[in-house]
């Protein structure tokens, strides 16, 4: 047996995600208790995990699929987003979402076949509306500065050819209830999900194929080669498979892949408690809405009123963390900016409380490319998804999927073009000083955007 990997095993997010608090409860597969043989093995039950184990299934109908999850399925990152997954480019690590024409071309359409790929599953399965809902998004400004950054995307987006529609402020309020915002520009292509929902629905989409087990609970603490063959320790278990696709997000650091070149962000949101029938009549506007911030480090807001009740979720902060650990007074202290960016824009709701509040992770290179490959003979890598995990997940778990079946002849997403590696970080103290420095500073420019 050669190249044995130990996997450093990371603390978990903070907080409870309120996208999968309001479900009802879910009893956890069975974790692995066993040792099992099979031909591909996926880690991570996030976007890129579950989309790489439906595409490896639509390659290779007869194919033994296992799949291994550190936590619960939608306790991590993909059950704790704001649940945009967007067609249009969307580069969080620079200062505004207008880009290259060419590049952003291939991205729209590497992005929308992602889209029309989880809307597929979504139909095939039943999945609920508020699971998977394409209603676009408006990206919404609150200041002459998130103006600027809208009238700038407007222009892009025209030279694009792709369709938008610029709201006044009136409009504005009339989709949310709020006169905060100076106007808007909603676009159609973005589709909207409750992140807990989609991944739970996904995850039991995928097990009800044949031939695909997943164990929950059930983190893989080292990886070593065996001839022809990996084999993935549990604390329980092992599976042994020829091929493998690490879909760990940041995680793939821990297991000793891309160590110094990928960034790791905290976001943080909260959800307020179900509004009741006064507050409802109160808030005024739209049933459902979402909105991104026009200044890529603003607020994100979004109502629903699915099977949880009505509430408003917001989303915004950010902080870098090389260590991925987080103290807990740095979520207590976020959350009280999440309570006064809510009453900035609903001052009529004086006694609406926030129920949940929660950290979670993404992962980025500096470059803006994914951790996306071959790492060694049949172990595969579909990480670091800069930003639009949701979308750029899927595609990786695509991508990563036809690669280990050698069916990338055949690819979805034949836009997917080899990724130069993820440029080195640079050395710390200063890689955390300069990243924190530039967030403090952006936050600080976004003003009324935050
Ligand atoms: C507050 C917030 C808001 C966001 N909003 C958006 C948004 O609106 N749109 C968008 O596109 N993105 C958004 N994101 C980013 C998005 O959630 C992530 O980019 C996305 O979840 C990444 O998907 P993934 O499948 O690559 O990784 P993950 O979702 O992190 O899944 C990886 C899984 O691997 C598991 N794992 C790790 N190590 C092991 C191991 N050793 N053994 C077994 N399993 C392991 C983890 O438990 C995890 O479940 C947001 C993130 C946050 C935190």
């Amino acid at each position: 047996m050669a190249a044995v990997i130990a996997v450093e095993l990371k603390p978990a997010d903070l907080g409870r995600s309120g996208w999968d608090a309001i479900l009802p409860g879910r009893a956890a597969k069975a974790s692995l208790e066993h040792d099992i043989d099979c031909d591909y093995l996926v880690v991570g039950a996030g976007f890129a995990g579950l989309s790489a184990a439906w595409r490896l299934r639509q390659l290779d109908a007869q194919a033994r699929i296992v799949i291994l999850e550190a936590q619960q399925v939608a306790s991590g990152p993909a059950g704790r987003n704001s649940g945009f997954m967007i067609d249009l480019p969307h580069a969080l690590a620079s200062g505004s979402y207008a880009g290259d024409d060419s590049a952003d071309r291939r991205n729209i359409r590497m992005n929308r076949t992602a889209i029309a790929f989880a809307g597929n599953i979504a139909g095939e399965c039943n999945f609920p509306d508020e699971a998977f809902d394409p209603c676009g998004k408006i990206n919404a400004a609150a200041s002459p500065v998130g103006t600027a950054h809208n009238s700038a995307y407007a222009r892009h987006l025209e030279a694009l050819g792709e369709p938008f529609e610029l709201l006044d402020a009136d409009a504005m309020q009339r989709v949310c209830g709020s006169d905060y915002y100076q106007g808007g520009l909603r676009t159609p292509g973005t589709a909207i999900i409750q992140p807990a929902l989609y991944v739970r629905c996904l995850a039991d989409a995928v097990q009800g194929r044949a031939h695909c087990d997943l164990f929950e609970n059930s983190a893989v603490q080292q990886l070593a080669r065996n001839g022809e063959r990996w084999v993935a320790q549990t604390a329980r278990g092992s599976v042994t498979a020829a091929r493998v696709i690490l879909a760990v997000n940041g995680l793939i650091e821990s297991f000793g892949f891309y160590r110094h070149r990928l960034m790791h962000i905290n976001l943080y949101a909260s959800m307020t408690r179900a509004l009741d029938a006064g507050e409802i009549a109160a808030l005024g506007g739209e049933a459902r809405f979402g909105f991104t911030p026009s200044d890529p480090i603003g607020s994100t807001l979004r109502r629903i009123d699915g099977s949880g009740g009505t509430r408003l979720v917001i989303r915004n902060r950010c902080t870098y963390e090389a260590s991925l650990t987080l103290p807990q007074n740095r979520l207590d202290s976020i959350a009280q900016d999440h309570l006064r960016t809510f009453h900035a824009r609903y001052p009529m709701l004086p006694r609406v409380e926030m129920e949940y509040c929660w950290s979670g992770r993404l992962c980025l290179s500096r470059n803006e490319v994914w951790a996306l490959g071959e790492l060694h003979p049949g172990l595969y890598s579909a990480c670091c998804q800069n930003g639009l995990g949701t979308t750029r997940g899927t595609v990786a778990g695509i991508v990563a999927a036809e690669m280990a079946s050698g069916c990338s002849g055949q690819s979805l997403v034949p836009d997917y073009q080899p990724q130069a590696l993820p440029s080195r970080l640079f050395p710390e103290p200063f890689m955390t000083l300069g990243a924190r420095s530039v967030i403090r500073f952006r936050e600080w420019q976004a003003g009324r955007e935050l």
